[in-house]
């Protein structure tokens, strides 16, 4: 980290700040210049408040030269992490497909999804049992009945099962959930972060409508700072001036997250898109980006959805896309 002084700075002031610095266990680095003066940081100065830092009276700019995550940060931990639910692995190889209708509706409804998309390939079953829904008056879920509904399906099927999260007060009905997530909306509910960094549970964490990469690095940092290192990364889509899509998927995002973080990534093109048959095209690319897994809402009726049917595949079209992934992922070296 840089701190770029202001010309002339009081030598006691100085000394006050210096010693404020090395207090925090940092090393400082002086350089005089013609007409500007700095101090290099140098140590771990995530904990530095950048803000606090630029409010002193002798500083003009303050830079970070590092990234001020750790936890999460490839750097300090070059091995791939690897999520591992009973056997069912994302990361190591494996392209990991999480399917399921957006919300569980009714046990025929889940266990008949379950089964198909099993059937197709898919590892893991996702279902929403609260969800964050943006008019309050549209179907919230079937709650503590919607996680009963899963574990049946899970308990038919034996796939492990992502449901998401959207208060710690629900948290106790979570403890047979395998992946918890954490929805778009959440993902800078630091307390939220902060509770589940002392869970022991995978976290699946989407990507905020608004939110940068750096962001999302800090949303897994807080989970990761409390302990829990089993986080995968989501993404989902962001928000852009464009309305052709339900969000913009930023395909960049995979090989980035990839490149600054050892978490596996996953991809969801249903949210992303909104669009169907977009599901196919783009669960292609996030295999070729190097993403770890998607993530597919998939619904036995899409027109009588209680939640996003217009963007859910059939069974019969995601069985589809499995079968384009197949020959594409033995391409790629990848376990689907
Ligand atoms: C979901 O996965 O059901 C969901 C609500 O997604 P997001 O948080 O990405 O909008
Ligand atoms: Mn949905």
């Amino acid at each position: 980290m840089i701190v770029v002084l202001k010309q002339n700075p009081d030598p006691v002031k100085l000394e006050k700040l210096s010693s404020q610095l090395r207090d925090m266990g940092l090393t400082l680095h002086f350089s005089q210049g013609v007409h500007t003066s700095l101090i290099g940081l140098v140590g771990d100065t995530s904990k530095v408040d950048m803000e606090m830092l630029g409010a002193n009276e002798l500083v003009e700019t303050v830079k970070r030269v590092s990234e001020p995550y750790k936890a999460a940060n490839r750097k300090f931990h070059p091995q791939d992490t690897v999520v591992n639910v009973n056997g069912c692995k994302i990361g190591e190889g494996f392209f990991s497909v999480i399917a399921g209708p957006c919300s569980v509706e009714t046990e025929e409804q889940i266990i008949e999804v379950a089964q198909a998309v099993k059937k197709s390939g898919a590892k893991f079953l996702r279902g929403g049992a609260f969800k964050p829904r943006t008019s309050p008056y549209a179907f919230q879920g079937l709650h503590d009945e919607g996680i009963r509904l899963l574990l049946k399906a899970k308990a038919v099927t034996h796939m492990p099962i992502v449901t998401e999260l959207m208060s710690l007060g629900h948290l106790d009905l979570f403890s047979d959930v395998d992946i918890i997530q954490v929805g778009a909306r959440n993902m800078q509910n630091f307390e939220m972060l902060k509770e589940l960094g002392h869970s022991n549970k995978p976290i699946l964490l989407k990507r905020g409508l608004a939110n940068t990469i750096e962001e999302l690095l800090m949303s897994a940092e807080y989970i990761m700072a409390g302990g829990n290192s089993n986080v995968i990364l989501c993404e989902r889509g962001v928000r852009t001036f464009e309305t052709a899509t339900r969000n913009t998927m930023d395909i960049s995002a995979v090989p980035l997250l990839k490149q600054l973080s050892h978490l596996p990534v996953v991809v969801d093109p249903s949210h992303a898109t909104g669009i169907p048959w977009m599901v196919k095209p783009l669960s292609k690319a996030a295999l070729a980006a190097g993403a770890d897994g998607v993530m597919i809402e998939v619904h036995n009726n899409p027109s009588k959805a209680l939640c996003d049917g217009a963007q859910s595949l059939t069974p019969l079209q995601f069985a589809q896309v499995m079968a384009a992934l197949r020959p594409m992922a033995e391409f790629e070296g990848k376990i689907l």
